[in-house]
C-alpha cells in the first residue's frame, strides 16, 4: 500500500490510506487508520490480530504494523471520502476520472507564479531551495510543502495558520523538478535519496542568508511522486522579548515578578496553538543563566535552548512526563519546566516540586485563569497544595493583526463601539479603528502575522483562601474584576483600540463570558 504506485498525502491520509489499499487486502478484516511514526496503525478485530500481521505485511513493503483492536461492526463503516484536492491524484482504480469540483482546483494553478530553473545546474537547485527557505522564514511561515501533480511541483507556505500556493514548476521529462527538488532538500536533510518509496523524515539546522534554521523534513509517496513538508521550527533568537509576544506594558512588571520568583509555580494557559508554548519558551530564555540548573521536561522538545537540559518524554520506554519530572528532581534543579500537566500524578509531583524551593513552569489545557486552578483541583491535586504553590496563571490566545499594507482607519459603529464597552464614552466620537482592506501581501485577507492577547491572574491571598474553600470559578473571576485584572476580553478590545486588530477578530478570539 506504501507503493510507489499508490497515492497517499498526510493532509489526508486516512481516507487516502482506505481508498489505496491493495488488491487482496482482507478489507472486511483490517482498516488502515494512519501511517505516524514509522507506523502503520491498522484497526482490526479483536479474534483476528494474530493471523493478521503476517497477512498484511508483505503487503506494506514491511514496514512495521501496529494492529489496533476494535469491533468487527466497525470495521465496515464507510470509509471517509477523499478531500477535493485528492481527487486528482487519487482512486488507482480509476486514474482516468475527474470530477468537477478537482478539474476546478486544477485550472487555478494557471494563476500560480511559474518558475524555471536550469535542471542541470546544481547550484541553480541548491539556490533555489535555499531562496524558498529563505522566503518562508522571512515572513514567518511555519510550513514549506511541495506537492507533485501530475506535471508539475507546487510550492505552498502555510502562513498564519493557512496554506498558500507560492510557486509552481512545470515538470518535462528532462526537467522533473518533482525529482531533482526533493532530491535537493533530501540530502540537505540527510535522508536516503535512493528510496522513495517509503516515507521518510529527519531534523537538520541550515544557514540560509545569515539565519540558522531548525528544520524538519518529511516526505510520503504520492502517486505523481513525494510529496515534501519542510516544519520551520522556532528558533532561540525568535523568543526574545515578552513584548514581542504581545504582552503589553501594564502586564509585562507583574509576569516577570513571577519568573522572578525563587520557589512556586506558574501555568500558562489556552487551547492548542494559543501560542502558550511561545510564552513558556520566552519565560525560559529569560531566566537561564550561568548560576542556574534549568531542566524541562518536554514531548516533544520543539526547539533547543543554550545551557538548558532538555529531556525529551518517551513514554513506551518509561520516560512519562510524571517519570522524568522525579528523576529530574534528584539533579538539584532550580528551574523546572514542564511541557504540558495532562494528570494527576504529573500535577502532584510538580506541585510538590514548586514548594519545595523550585520554580516551576507549565501549561495546561484550559480556556482561562480561573478555569485553570479549578482544573487542577478536579485532576485530584489537593486545594491547600495548589493554593499554596500557585503564584499565577496566564490565559492567552493569538489575535490576527491588521496587514500593515492595506490598513486603512475608520470610524466605529455604534455596534462596534459596544462591543468594546465604549458606546457611553464621552470621548467616542475620536475613537478610530483600522481594519485591512485586502491587498497582494495578506492575500486579500486584510490580516497579516498574529500576536497574544494574555489574561494575567496573580494568586492573591484572597484567591488562595477561596482555592482552599471551595475553588469556586465565580468568585475567582469576582476578585479579578474588583481587582481590575486584565481578561483575554479587555486584553483584545486593548488591541483593537491600539488599532493592532479588528472588532472582528477579537469576537473571533475572546468571548465576554470567558
Ligand atoms: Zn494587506
Amino acid at each position: 500500500m506504501i507503493g510507489e504506485d499508490k497515492a497517499l498525502n498526510s493532509d489526508y491520509l486516512d481516507s487516502q490510506l482506505v481508498s489505496s489499499m491493495k488488491p487482496g487486502w482482507p478489507k472486511e478484516k483490517a482498516v488502515p487508520l494512519v501511517f505516524a511514526e514509522k507506523k502503520l496503525f491498522v484497526a482490526c478485530a479483536i479474534d483476528e490480530k494474530d493471523t493478521l500481521i503476517e497477512t498484511l505485511k508483505p503487503m506494506v513493503n514491511n514496514i512495521p504494523i501496529e494492529l489496533m483492536e476494535v469491533k468487527k461492526e466497525s470495521l465496515n463503516s464507510p470509509a471517509p471520502a477523499p478531500k477535493q484536492e485528492a481527487s486528482a491524484a487519487a482512486a488507482p482504480e480509476a486514474p482516468k476520472k475527474k470530477n468537477t469540483l478537482g478539474s476546478e482546483l486544477l485550472a487555478t494553478l494557471d494563476q500560480i507564479e511559474s518558475r524555471s530553473i536550469n535542471a542541470t545546474d546544481e547550484n541553480a537547485i541548491g539556490n533555489e531551495v535555499k531562496m524558498l527557505m529563505a522566503k518562508a522564514a522571512k515572513i514567518g511561515c511555519s510550513d514549506i510543502h511541495f506537492e507533485p501533480l501530475e506535471n508539475a511541483l507546487i510550492a505552498r507556505f502555510r502562513i498564519d495558520g493557512v496554506l498558500r500556493d507560492i510557486y509552481k514548476y512545470p515538470c518535462t521529462k528532462q526537467a522533473d523538478y518533482r525529482k531533482i527538488l526533493i532530491a535537493r532538500i533530501k540530502i540537505i536533510a540527510d535522508l536516503n535519496i535512493a528510496e522513495s518509496r517509503i516515507p521518510q523524515d529527519g531534523r537538520v539546522t541550515e544557514n540560509v542568508d545569515g539565519m540558522k534554521l531548525d528544520l524538519r523534513v518529511s516526505t510520503l509517496p504520492c502517486l505523481h511522486g513525494e510529496k515534501c513538508v519542510i516544519r520551520l521550527l522556532p528558533h532561540e533568537n525568535s523568543f526574545l522579548e515578552l513584548s514581542d509576544l504581545g504582552m503589553t506594558d501594564d502586564l509585562i512588571p507583574e509576569f516577570e515578578g513571577w519568573l522572578g520568583r525563587s520557589q512556586g509555580m506558574v501555568l500558562i494557559t489556552g487551547p492548542t496553538g494559543s501560542g502558550k508554548t511561545s510564552t513558556l519558551y520566552t519565560s525560559l530564555a529569560k531566566l537561564v543563566d550561568t548560576t542556574k540548573n534549568v531542566v524541562t521536561v518536554e514531548d516533544p522538545v520543539e526547539f533547543q535552548l543554550a545551557r538548558v537540559n532538555q529531556v525529551q518524554v518517551n513514554a513506551k520506554a518509561g520516560l512519562t512526563f510524571a517519570a522524568g519530572l522525579r528523576s529530574i528532581l534528584r539533579q538539584d534543579p532550580d528551574i523546572v519546566m514542564i511541557g504540558e500537566i495532562r494528570d494527576r500524578e504529573t500535577a502532584e509531583i510538580a506541585i510538590k516540586a514548586s514548594l519545595t524551593g523550585h520554580l516551576v513552569l507549565s501549561t495546561l489545557h484550559t480556556n482561562g485563569a480561573a478555569e485553570t486552578v479549578v482544573r487542577l483541583i478536579d485532576m485530584g491535586v489537593e486545594p491547600y497544595l495548589a493554593s499554596s504553590a500557585l503564584v499565577g496563571v496566564a490565559a492567552q490566545r493569538l489575535l490576527r493583526r491588521v496587514c500593515k499594507d492595506c490598513a486603512e482607519d475608520y470610524k466605529p459603529t455604534e455596534k462596534e463601539l459596544k462591543v468594546l464597552g465604549k458606546e457611553n464614552d464621552p470621548e467616542k466620537d475620536k475613537i478610530i479603528l483600522s481594519r485591512g482592506k485586502g491587498c497582494q501581501n495578506c492575500n486579500n485577507t486584510g490580516y497579516s502575522g498574529r500576536e497574544g492577547i494574555f489574561e494575567v491572574m496573580p494568586v492573591n491571598s484572597e484567591m488562595k483562601e477561596i482555592i482552599q474553600k471551595n475553588a469556586d470559578i465565580e468568585a475567582i473571576k469576582a476578585i479579578m474584576e474588583r481587582e481590575n485584572m486584565t481578561t483575554l476580553y479587555d486584553h483584545a478590545v486593548k488591541k483593537v483600540l491600539m488599532k493592532k486588530s479588528t472588532v472582528e477578530e477579537l469576537l473571533r478570539v475572546a468571548d465576554k463570558s470567558d
